[in-house]
């Protein structure tokens, strides 16, 4: 479990700088240092109830005191005492009320063959392994792209992200559990390298599982960014087609784990594809988080697309006409954020726009994915409203990490409410100007309201 290392309070000098510097609380000096010491004596609220858990803070301490991993350890102890809100079951791998386990059945026949095809192990052995992340399962059609050639696709959502994802939530001895695990598959599978989809799990298995929990991943491990670049510098990834389009990069939480180098490769493979890039004023080690993140103090949905919609509407003020993410979490949150409130920007995921700059034509079934998660959540609140039952809190049952990992376990028949959902949001009667006018006029009235109670309580900055 937490070891001592994980966090030393004693380097904290209380100087502030962290929390002050935080690109969402908004304090003053006298205010950060207040709440800091309120926070590494355990007794602070505000922090834990506002903080979208972006990473940034532990780059602002002079002191490398680590603050984020104190925010984590606060909210693993509030987890241990009250356990989590039913609606987080639906980030939760495995569980009946997950969006995977209900997403699966509404895929495509082609991207249920792509997912059991990643759960497969055989075949496998000592390959480049593109390892895809819990959060791919929702878009296996980004992976099903020319630009990915000479890479095996290996993953399951129940390796949990490598523990990324929970990581973030402060559920650390969950994390654990999901670190051995990852760590007993890649023994088994033995790659000559792994390349990760998402910046969290190149994190999680080359810092955070050796240094935070002692769990010490015998691989090569890169970046999916890293090996794109490799491939344009090496000339494998000729790029024909220049993608004349204005560009701003959301750098997700977890690429300040990685710092510079991933900032910087990101930015030049989107210029080898002949993007314009325009910067948002939050970006690198500032960015805001993608809505993910704000969800994790007090899990809102409301804060989820209220933050979401805020670095939506931040990427369309800096001129951009598309926002590309390099990370599938953000890619999932940000295309349901941007049905719900009506943003103009397009989404892009950074393999869809090397694939575009190939002279290829990505999937790209963001629109319909999104609303099918949509429908998922809707289903899910709507039980969660009207069956005590489904509102429990609980705690994670880490005996699931005894069991097997199956490779047909996937569900076939969607559930009665998501189906119904699912249908209705992807009809005619649903999908067309004035339905959707009304749904985002309603979306952002509630967000503005929301924001002028979050201005006038913390003085907060909003973009409007
Ligand atoms: S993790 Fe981000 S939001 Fe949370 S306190 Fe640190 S800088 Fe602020
Ligand atoms: S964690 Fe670092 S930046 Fe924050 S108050 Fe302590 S010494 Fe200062």
């Amino acid at each position: 479990m937490v070891n001592k290392h994980f966090i030393d309070v004693s380097c904290c000098r209380l100087c502030g700088a962290c929390l002050s510097s935080c690109p969402v609380l908004n304090y003053s000096p006298e205010l950060a240092r207040a709440a800091k010491d309120r926070l590494n004596r355990g007794l602070d609220i505000d922090v834990l109830d506002r903080c979208t858990t972006c990473f940034s803070c532990n780059s602002y301490c002079p002191n490398d005191c680590h603050p984020y991993e104190l925010i984590l350890l606060r909210w693993h102890e509030r987890y241990l005492r009250l356990g989590l809100p039913a609606i987080a079951r639906m980030v939760i791998p495995g569980d009946q009320s997950s969006i995977w386990s209900q997403l699966y059945p509404l895929l495509p026949s082609d991207e249920k063959d792509q997912i059991r095809e990643w759960r497969r192990m055989e075949g496998k052995h000592g390959r480049d392994i593109l390892l895809t992340g819990c959060f791919s399962s929702f878009s296996p059609f980004l992976a099903a792209n020319s630009v990915l050639k000479g890479l095996t696709a290996y993953g399951d959502e129940r390796l949990w992200c490598s523990g990324g994802h929970i990581y973030q939530l402060g559920l650390l001895d969950v994390v654990e559990k999901a670190g051995l695990r990852i760590k007993k598959v890649l023994e088994e599978l033995k790659p000559r390298q792994v390349v990760t989809m998402m910046a969290a799990e190149h994190a999680m298995l080359t810092r955070i599982l050796p240094e935070k929990f002692g769990i010490n991943i015998n691989t090569d491990v890169i970046t999916l960014e890293q090996w794109l670049l490799q491939q344009l510098q090496s000339g494998n990834l000729p790029l024909s087609s220049p993608v004349e389009r204005r560009i701003a990069i959301h750098d997700n939480c977890f690429s300040k784990s990685e710092g510079d180098s991933l900032w910087r490769a990101v930015r030049e493979i989107a210029s080898a594809c002949g993007a314009d890039l325009v910067e948002m004023p939050h970006n690198r080690r500032d960015a805001l988080c993608c809505g993910f993140g704000a969800a994790a103090g007090k899990f809102s949905l409301l804060d989820l697309i209220e933050h979401g919609s805020k670095r939506l509407k931040e990427a369309e003020q800096a001129g951009a006409d598309c926002l590309v993410t390099y990370c599938s979490a953000c890619y999932f949150i940000f295309s349901v954020v941007k049905e719900l409130y009506g943003s103009r920007l397009e989404l892009y995921h950074l393999l869809e726009l090397v694939a575009l700059a190939r002279g290829d034509k990505p999937l790209h079934r963001t629109r319909q994915r999104a609303f099918q998660i949509i429908a998922i959540i809707t289903a899910n609140v709507l039980r969660m409203t009207f069956n005590s039952a489904a509102r429990r809190r609980f705690h994670i049952d880490l005996s699931l990490f005894d069991r097997e990992l199956s490779q047909d376990d996937k569900g076939t028949e969607p559930a009665r409410l998501v189906r119904f959902f699912n249908t209705l949001y992807n009809s005619a009667a649903f999908c067309n100007a004035v339905v959707l006018g009304i749904l985002h006029f309603t979306v952002r009235t509630i967000i503005y309201f929301r924001r002028r109670l979050s201005h006038d309580r913390y003085g907060e900055i909003s973009v409007s």
